[in-house]
């Protein structure tokens, strides 16, 4: 199959090195009786070796030419099921929830351009996993591991992190890909928490919360939420000395904890803050 010419709008860069192939599915260790989710399985480099263990796949491919050939190669496997569609606009809660509505795994090699939306798509719906085996680029997977103050931590670390322990699996040169791509690639597992991490009081004001607070890297984390509006300076200013936080510090020097702690503030504060519905990114 890699005589098909790759859509580069499509992010495709498919993966044709047996070892590192070998290495994900050893990780993922799919055994019969797991559901496991594959977004964007390309040529099948992956899906092979998932659908040979006995494991459900779904698998989520949105290039029209791929989708209709790896349903045909599946089509004597009844636990494997593709669908041609675009992740990002199918509705996850009710595909997955069909077979199971918790403990699936996800198997990714994600296209690099979509692969903060598809993660931030997972984190609206936490429950549905146990466990993510992302392929991002390189630079990607560092903000997702990073620490406070780091320049890399951002704010889909933050999100992350209430619901998942990241780790940094294994790096994937260029080499390993068809076409090769300019950047290096990790492999990364976020394994879900039994709950979330801390208590945030309101998930959706948390994420407006940190948002606000990264708007503007170089201002204050006064200077942010002020701009954000969501309180009256004095009001502000009594919810951050309670919380212990100095108001000159920048958000991104910020713990979850301290984060969870002045979405909570806030709430008690404003308690019609926490009904605020918005986009979360
Ligand atoms: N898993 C294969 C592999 O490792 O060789 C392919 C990985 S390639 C980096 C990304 C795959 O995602 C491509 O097959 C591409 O067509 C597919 N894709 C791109 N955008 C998508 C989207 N919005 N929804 C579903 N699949 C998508």
């Amino acid at each position: 199959m890699t005589s098909m010419k790759a859509i580069k709008m499509l992010g495709q860069n498919f993966l044709v090195d047996s070892n590192v192939i070998a290495r994900i599915i050893d990780l993922v260790a799919p055994a019969p009786g797991d559901h496991i989710l594959e977004v964007g399985p390309g040529q099948g480099a992956l899906t092979r070796s998932l659908a040979a263990s006995g494991a459900r796949v779904l698998a989520i491919e949105l290039d029209r030419r791929l989708a209709p050939m790896l349903s045909r190669e599946f089509a004597q496997n009844p636990l494997i099921e593709v669908i041609e569609a675009d992740v990002l606009k199918v509705n996850l809660l009710a595909e997955l929830s069909r077979f199971s509505s918790s403990g699936w795994k996800v198997a990714a090699n994600l296209p690099y351009n979509i692969s903060s939306q598809v993660l931030i798509k997972f984190l609206e719906t936490p429950t549905l996993f146990s466990d993510l085996y992302l392929m991002l680029q390189k630079e990607v997977g560092d903000r997702l591991a990073a620490p406070p103050s780091c320049k890399e931590y951002g704010v889909l670390t933050l999100f992350c992190r209430l619901h998942f322990d990241v780790t940094r699996e294994f790096i994937v040169r260029p080499g390993s890909f068809h076409p090769v791509p300019k950047v290096d690639s990790v492999i990364l597992r976020f394994k879900a928490l039994p709950s979330p991490r801390v208590d945030v009081g309101d998930e959706t004001l948390f994420r407006r919360v940190v948002k606000a607070a990264f708007a503007q890297r170089r201002k204050t984390l006064w200077n942010c939420l002020k701009f954000a509006g969501f309180l009256s300076d004095e009001k502000l200013s009594g919810i951050l000395a309670n919380c212990r936080i100095d108001p000159g510090r920048r958000g991104e020097t910020l713990s979850l904890d301290e984060f969870a702690a002045l979405t909570r503030a806030i709430i008690a504060e404003t308690p019609q803050a926490g009904k605020l519905v918005e986009p979360l990114c």
